[in-house]
C-alpha cells in the first residue's frame, strides 16, 4: 500500500502536515439548490478557519505544531469548491498560501465541473512553480446513485475532466465514498476500477457519514437510509485496498467527522481503530496469500 504520508516523505525528505484553508470559495452545486445530499453548512471543510489565508496558515501551524515538529506544510484548500471563482482571486489566493516560506505545495479540492481552459491553465502554471495536486469527488460510478446523491455531475464528466488533467500532466486525487445510499459492493468496486483506469494519482476512501444539517440527515431520522456497519466498512475498504495495490497513492482510508455534528454511523469517530483494523485486515489477507 502506498501511503501519503510515505509518498510526501521521499520526495521532500521530511514529514509534511497538511494545512486545511479556507479561500472563500463557493460551489455551483449549492448554488443551484442544496448541494450534495451528505454536504455540511461549511461545504466539506469541517476544520477549517476563516480570514486572510496567512492569518490561517499561521493558526493553522499552530495549531499543528504539536504533532511533527519541524515538519514542512502543504496548503490545502479544502471547502466548497477551490476552483470555482474569478480567476484573479483564484491566482491571488493560491499565490498567498505559497508565498509562505513553509508552505512547499498545494492541494486543491474541487469539483469536476469547476475546471474551465482558464482554470486549467492557472493550475498547469502553479504546477510549474510548486509540488501541486487537486481533488475530485467522483463518489460512485452508480448513476442512479450519483442521482439520488445530487452529485450534480455524470461519471463522463469525471472522465472528460480527467482527460484534460492528465494531458496537462495535473495529478488527481479521487474521493469515494462506501455506503452510498442505494451502492452495493459491486458499484463501489467498479468505482476503483474507474479510478485506476484513469489514473487518479492518488485516491481519498471513507465511509458515508451523517451530519446534522446535512440534507442526508433527514433521510436517516426517517430511518430509510442505514449507514454500513463497521466490520462491512473494513472488509469492502481492504477489497479496495487490494485491487488499488501500489498503483494509487491512498490518501485516506476513513473519514474524519468532527464528533460534535456526528449523527452516524458512531463508530466513525474512533478513527485509529478503524484505520488499525484495516491495517491489520490488509496484513491478515497479504500474509495468507
Ligand atoms: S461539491 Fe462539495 S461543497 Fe459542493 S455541494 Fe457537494 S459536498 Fe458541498
Amino acid at each position: 500500500m502506498r501511503t501519503l504520508a510515505q509518498e510526501l516523505k521521499d520526495i521532500f525528505g521530511k514529514r509534511v502536515q497538511k494545512l486545511p484553508l479556507d479561500g472563500g470559495f463557493t460551489c455551483p452545486n449549492r448554488e443551484r439548490g442544496s448541494g450534495c445530499l451528505f454536504c455540511s453548512e461549511r461545504g466539506s471543510g469541517e476544520f477549517t478557519l476563516k480570514g486572510h489565508i496567512t492569518e490561517q496558515l499561521r493558526l493553522q501551524k499552530e495549531r499543528l505544531a504539536h504533532k511533527w515538529p519541524g515538519s514542512l506544510y502543504l496548503a490545502y484548500f479544502q471547502n466548497f469548491s477551490g476552483t470555482y471563482g474569478p480567476i484573479d482571486k483564484l491566482r491571488s489566493v493560491y499565490e498567498e498560501a505559497i508565498s509562505d516560506d513553509e508552505v512547499v505545495g498545494l492541494a486543491i479540492a474541487t469539483r469536476v465541473d469547476c475546471l474551465n481552459e482558464d482554470v486549467l491553465d492557472l493550475l498547469e502554471e502553479m504546477r510549474d512553480r510548486t509540488f501541486l495536486w487537486l481533488e475530485l469527488g467522483l463518489q460512485s460510478v452508480n448513476p442512479a446513485v450519483m442521482k439520488k446523491m445530487n452529485l450534480g455531475y455524470t461519471v463522463e464528466d469525471y472522465v472528460e475532466a480527467m482527460t484534460k488533467l492528465r494531458e496537462r500532466k495535473i495529478p488527481v486525487v479521487t474521493h469515494m465514498i462506501l455506503g452510498l445510499p442505494g451502492s452495493t459492493f459491486q458499484d463501489e468496486m467498479e468505482t476503483a476500477t474507474l479510478i485506476l483506469k484513469e489514473k487518479s494519482w492518488g485516491v481519498k476512501i471513507h465511509g458515508l457519514y451523517v451530519q446534522k444539517g446535512a440534507p442526508l440527515a433527514k433521510i436517516y431520522e426517517s430511518g430509510e437510509y442505514v449507514p454500513l456497519e463497521r466490520d462491512e466498512y473494513i472488509r469492502r475498504v481492504t477489497d479496495i485496498l487490494e485491487l488499488f495495490g501500489d498503483e494509487v497513492v491512498i490518501h485516506r482510508l476513513t473519514g474524519d467527522p468532527p464528533h460534535d455534528e456526528l449523527l452516524a454511523p458512531l463508530w466513525m469517530k474512533d478513527k485509529r481503530r478503524v484505520l488499525g483494523s484495516v491495517q491489520k485486515e490488509h496484513a491478515r489477507r497479504r500474509r495468507s496469500l
